[in-house]
């Protein structure tokens, strides 16, 4: 098919509710992805930060063809090894919890709220949440999500979700009251723009959710799975949460969500209590652990690290060249280019020259890099980005 024949077929028959490229991908490879014009593009920003271990890691695919040959899906009324080994990985790289799986992001945060509901007492019913954070789109992650532009259209919202400023200590202890659930933030906000929190804040959060019987929630959906250098980004602040969630990187590029608690939080999900379908199924957790392994055996939490710090000092010499550049924050690859400017047409532009990056909150531009890319790989982006922000000034 041609480009232009699979945009009708779009047109057509697919709901418009994304603004897509005109670009059709066909094929991905490691740090790379193709279109069907046959044009290769190094990307920075793969999958939306699913494909953190590069596009179809041999790896994966060899258990992905080896789990499709045995068993492809059991629901839970059974046991399935796959499920059961992902779920001893993950904990062991944790805090030592216990894991529930579903299909995406939202619906780990959806399994975070309930079981923090179920685990608090009843006039418990609150959560808080930080302004900038993104938690998905059902109507309960939408309702935690506190920034207006996702709300727009959906009112009256789930109840019970006070959104307070990141990072700020003194405005959490004053909207924290008895009727608090839990608290829900990400240790790193990735669509509010890579705002890092500190370790005090989550410390405070800790110690809020200590002295008054509620759940410290940490959604690791975008964090998670070695991004920043360590399995978890909590791992860098000196803190224990009760509950973590993950999804995009989990699966290697198939769709697996994950949340974990502590064993006596997770002790509140009893059978009834909730469920899913899919959840677990033996294809994604083959790939998921397939996904730890090629980590570890491939050294690239310590390469996640160690390019992160390459690139974050590449991308700061830029900052001395070229002034829409404010300035340049992250942990591990997990990295922010704040502009003075809107940066769609940056990012259009990269993408014409053979790079995919992408910006978020109009102003910042979002590098994500794969665990598995080399120098040379950072030094072309880089330089790219550096060209169009060269041709942009004039
Ligand atoms: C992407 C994302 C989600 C939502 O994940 P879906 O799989 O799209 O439902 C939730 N939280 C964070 C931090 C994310 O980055």
């Amino acid at each position: 098919m041609t480009t232009q024949e699979t945009i009708d077929l779009f047109d057509k028959y697919v709901i418009a509710n994304y603004s897509r490229l005109p670009r059709v991908i066909v094929k991905g490879k490691g740090c790379y992805c193709f279109d069907a014009d046959g044009n290769k593009i190094l990307d920075m920003f793969p999958g939306w930060a699913v494909s953190a271990i590069g596009h179809c890691h041999p790896k994966v695919v060899e258990a992905l063809r080896k789990q499709a040959g045995e068993l492809l899906h059991i629901d839970n009324t059974f046991y399935s090894e796959p499920q059961g080994k992902l779920a001893k990985l993950l904990s062991e790289r944790a805090f030592g919890g216990k894991c529930f799986f579903c299909n995406s992001g939202a619906e780990a945060n959806e399994a975070a709220l309930k079981l923090a509901r179920l685990h608090t007492s009843q006039e418990k019913y609150k959560f808080i949440t930080a302004e900038g954070s993104f938690h998905g789109r059902t109507f309960a992650t939408v309702a935690a999500t506190a920034q207006p532009k996702y709300h727009e259209g959906f009112l009256p919202l789930l109840p019970g979700f006070i959104y307070v400023p990141f990072n700020d200590i003194t405005a959490l202890e004053s909207a924290f009251s008895d009727e608090v659930a839990g608290i829900l933030v990400e240790p790193i906000q990735g669509e509010g723009g890579i705002n890092i929190a500190t370790a005090e804040y989550l410390q405070a959060i800790r110690r809020l959710c200590d002295e008054n019987g509620a759940v410290m929630i940490l959604d690791e959906v975008q964090t998670g799975m070695g991004r920043t250098g360590k399995w978890f980004a909590y791992q860098h602040f000196d803190v224990v949460p009760d509950i973590i969630t993950m999804a995009k990187a989990l699966g290697g590029g198939v769709a697996i969500g994950a949340m974990m608690a502590k064993e006596e939080v997770a002790a509140s999900f009893v059978p009834g209590k909730h469920a899913s379908t899919f959840g677990g199924n033996a294809l994604a957790c083959a790939a998921a652990v397939a996904v730890v392994e090629a980590i570890e055996e491939d050294n690239l939490l310590e390469n996640a690290a160690r390019l992160g710090r390459y690139t974050k000092d590449k991308l700061e010499q830029l900052k001395q060249k070229h002034y829409i550049i404010d300035n340049v924050r992250g942990v591990g690859l997990m990295i922010g280019v704040q502009l003075t400017n809107p940066g769609t047409e940056i990012v259009d532009k990269c993408l014409q020259k053979g790079l995919r990056i992408n910006c978020t909150c109009d102003t910042v531009l979002r590098f994500m890099p794969p665990m598995i890319a080399t120098k040379s790989q950072i030094d072309q982006a880089v330089d790219i980005l550096d060209t169009v922000l060269t041709e942009s000034a004039k």
